[in-house]
């Protein structure tokens, strides 16, 4: 058993799972990863709140995870998943906002709880143009996660993180 091992030193090693379906921003900057603690006899417990039920695989994710800290040499390594609070797309950080945008997907807005008042208000901005001359054409994209939207500057469809 490695001494050193730390809740941080987890965090740290955390950020090389990636959310299997936006491979640019890791688990921990979705705020899939909840909660990690170290026992004093090294053992290791990891609380997870998966995103969209119907999006990433959620066995790929804890798989990866329990690899990321094994590697680190530890031996007892649990990861629990809990729905409650249910996720939410405010928890997505804002550097992970940004790389959801250079990866060409309009990042969710946030809501603060109010879901209501971001379907009536908000408009997505172009993720290629940074336009908010656009109009939501379907809500159900390829994934359930994502909502089409049309930018009238580039006259072309781009998608939508769904806020939740
Ligand atoms: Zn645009």
């Amino acid at each position: 058993m490695n001494q050193t091992i730390t809740a941080d030193t987890i965090w740290q090693a955390l950020q090389n799972v990636k959310d299997p379906e936006i491979p640019v921003v890791s688990v921990v900057e979705m705020g899939i990863v909840r909660a990690v603690s170290v026992s004093d006899e090294g053992v290791v417990v990891i609380k997870m709140t998966p995103t969209f039920s119907g999006c990433p695989a959620l066995h790929v994710i804890q798989r990866e995870i329990e690899a990321q800290v094994k590697a680190l040499g530890v031996n007892l390594v649990t990861v629990e998943t809990t729905f409650n609070p249910p996720w939410t797309s405010d928890w997505i950080t804002d550097e992970a906002r940004e790389k959801l945008r250079q990866f060409g997907l309009a990042p969710p807005p946030k809501h603060g709880g109010n879901l209501i008042s971001v379907a009536a208000l908000d408009v997505a901005a172009c993720p290629r143009c940074n336009s908010t001359n656009t109009i939501l054409k379907n809500g159900f994209g390829p994934t359930l996660c994502r909502m089409i939207w049309y930018c009238h500057d580039c006259q072309d469809a781009f998608e939508q993180f769904k806020p939740l």
